[in-house]
């Protein structure tokens, strides 16, 4: 395929997507994808409206997504609800997309275990009609990986897979995302959650990439906007010498390592640190991502 249509991963924007409008406008792509974590100020289609005049916009949820009524409402109650990807395939610039979002959590699924529920109705027999949220399952899961809804993708086919999680390259990564991304057929899969910008090159048949905090990348795997480092890793991060800090401490270099060895150090932002939730809701237990 050389006639590639220019569709670009956007990764957790956590709140930030002005880096999401400034390339929709500059770059006009075929289409953007979000991969998840987006927790938008406003109503969605109100937070990406100068992108949306350059480009499509598609999304799957994070973990953090439905911290709170508010986040879960600026996403699902809005006109871009209908560009959801998750659990399906879609029709994207040309090319088939199919999501997966969320996250796999331990009182519904961990693999590779075995899981406690295979499908949501299963769920809401056992907890019960006051543990309901919205008559339907709790707030909370609705960003929790079911196996019906994994089971049904990988019986589909596509050319690009999406999730919020990472495949097991990465050392928090799943090989079920693997399983499904092999199933699925797919030439290319990208990942966001853990925050780290990263080229796998070549995997298990094709093509992954994790794309960073607020950073974007195209088809190819070329960062388009860099992603930003996360205030919560920074202190690690330096510890093991892999970051400096700039004079004015936002700044940092990255040292960052290629597929080859070859050491190179670049200039990356240290994100401002946000909420995992709004002051009205208590969210719930923080996750990491
Ligand atoms: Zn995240």
């Amino acid at each position: 395929m050389d006639n590639l249509p220019e569709i670009f991963f956007c990764g957790d924007p956590h709140g930030e997507f002005s880096q999401i409008n400034t390339a929709a406008r500059e770059h006009k792509p075929a289409a953007m994808v979000i991969l998840g974590d987006l927790q938008p100020p406003d109503s969605l289609e109100k937070v990406l409206e100068e992108a949306l005049a350059f480009t499509d916009i598609w999304w799957i949820p994070g973990n953090h997504d439905t911290d709170t009524d508010a986040f879960y409402d600026r996403l699902w109650k809005s006109p871009l609800a209908a560009h959801e990807l998750e659990g399906r395939v879609g029709m994207v610039a040309g090319l088939r997309i199919a999501g997966l979002g969320g996250v796999f959590r331990g009182q519904i699924w961990m693999p590779d275990g075995e899981p406690n529920y295979d499908s949501v109705s299963a769920f809401l027999k056992r907890i019960g009609r006051n543990n309901a949220w919205r008559g339907g399952v709790p707030r909370r899961h609705r960003t929790s990986i079911f196996p019906s809804v994994y089971e049904n993708l990988c019986r589909q086919h596509a050319d690009i897979l999406v999730t919020h999680e990472a495949p097991a390259c990465h050392r928090k990564g799943f090989s079920a995302i693997d399983q499904l991304a092999t199933k699925l057929h797919v030439r290319w899969l990208f990942h966001g959650h853990q925050h780290e910008s990263i080229s796998y090159g070549r995997y298990s048949g094709m093509w992954v990439r994790a794309v960073g905090l607020r950073g974007i990348v195209n088809l190819r795997g070329e960062e388009v906007v860099e992603s930003q480092i996360d205030p919560k890793d920074a202190a690690a991060l330096q510890a093991r010498g892999e970051l400096m800090l700039g004079e004015n401490g936002e700044e940092a270099f990255a040292v960052l390592q290629d597929d080859f060895g070859n050491v190179r150090m670049e200039a990356r932002k240290i994100a401002q640190p946000w909420r995992a939730g709004d002051q009205d809701q208590i969210p719930n237990k923080p996750e990491k991502g």
